[in-house]
This record gives C-alpha cells, sequence and structure tokens, in this order.
C-alpha cells in the first residue's frame, strides 16, 4: 500500500470519534508532508482530567500516547502511557478549545514540540517507529526546548495490555532536579497558560 493509504486507514478511528464539524481539530485530510526530521510534540490537555499527550510522527501519521502525570526528565521516575489513536500530523500545530460535548473536550496547549530521531534497533539494526510501536517498545532521541535527548516507551505485560511506561534514559540530557510539569507549564508555540487559551479560545 501507498504510505498515504495507510495513513488514512490508520487515521480511520480518529475521524470516527469526532464530529469535525462541531471541533476545531484538524480534520486529517491534508497529506502528511513529505522531509527528512520526524517531528515530536507533547500536548497539555485538560480534558475531564489533565494529561500530555505524547506524539510521534511515523508512517504519515502521529502516534500517541496520553500520559497522565507528563513525560519526566528523571532516569528513575517511570511514567505511565496509555496509548490513543493516531493523529494526523498537522494536529502537531493545535492549540485551542475544543467543545465541552465533543470527544476530548476542554483545552489543548503545544506545551512541547521539536524533531526527534529514532534509536531503535533490533539485532544491530534500526526498526521503523511505526513497527516499534507494533512490537511494544520505541527508543527516540529528542529535541524539544523541555524534554531532550534518549527516552524509552515500552509496553507492559502481555497480549491486549494497552499499558505502557514511559522512561527516560541515562544520558547527558537527564535531570533529576528539572521538573517542567511544575515549572514550566506553559505552551512553547505561543507562550500561553492552558487558563490564557481557554479566556481566548
Ligand atoms: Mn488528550
Amino acid at each position: 500500500m501507498e504510505p498515504t493509504t495507510v495513513a488514512r486507514k490508520s487515521l480511520h478511528e480518529y475521524s470516527r470519534k469526532r464530529d469535525l464539524d462541531k471541533t476545531p481539530e484538524p480534520s486529517g485530510s491534508e497529506p502528511a508532508k513529505g522531509g527528512t526530521s520526524l517531528r515530536f510534540v507533547v500536548q497539555k490537555h485538560q480534558a475531564s482530567s489533565l494529561h500530555y499527550d505524547f506524539r510521534l510522527e511515523a508512517g504519515g501519521v502521529l502516534k500517541s500516547w496520553a500520559i497522565p502525570k507528563g513525560p519526566s526528565t528523571d532516569p528513575r521516575e517511570k511514567r505511565l502511557a496509555m496509548p490513543t489513536e493516531d493523529h494526523p500530523v498537522d494536529y502537531s500545530d493545535f492549540e485551542g478549545v475544543i467543545p465541552e460535548r465533543e470527544y476530548g473536550g476542554g483545552t489543548v496547549i503545544v506545551w512541547d514540540a521539536g524533531t526527534y530521531s529514532n534509536l531503535t534497533e533490533r539485532d544491530g539494526r534500526e526498526v521503523r517507529v511505526e513497527d516499534a510501536v507494533d512490537r511494544g517498545h520505541v527508543k527516540v532521541w529528542l529535541e524539544g526546548e523541555k524534554f531532550a535527548g534518549g527516552y524509552a516507551l515500552t509496553r507492559t505485560g502481555g497480549g491486549g495490555d494497552s499499558r505502557w511506561i514511559l522512561v527516560k534514559l541515562r544520558d547527558e540530557k537527564a535531570d533529576a532536579r528539572r521538573n517542567p510539569v511544575r515549572s514550566q507549564p506553559r505552551s512553547s508555540k505561543s507562550g500561553r497558560s492552558l487558563e490564557d487559551v481557554e479566556r481566548e479560545g
């Protein structure tokens, strides 16, 4: 299959969950732009409960996990990450208010964004991120403002278990003294807080 066909198929759940006439979120109909650097984004999302949506561009979509406590810069911290549906790549810029009665209703800011490179290997060969997600283990190097360096996402348990763990790898970017969730609450895109966006729409 063409990559775009794969992406469209993988966005079926995204479209099914949303009434795209009622939410300001991207429709996903824009084809993914080709490029050498892959994007990552962490969106802070005040829905029924606050969480951080961690997304990696792979295979023409954004592979996504919801992290209740957000990523950490401390390698000793394991953060629960619940996989969510693939999102369109242009979602990485989305900041705004999803109407209360719609899916994911609440406020979203682009909390951190940048590019990443894939570090996932098996038997000394690179594993594509989309395949690594299927296998349940992904290792990436992030180049963001709040988050940088190596991170590993690993599915725990077997079978249909949908819990993953995100952990900072031990490298020069690890820093147990930082706590971006507490000390850097604002958008890396606009400098706005969730409250600012909620007020301004
Ligand atoms: Mn979310």
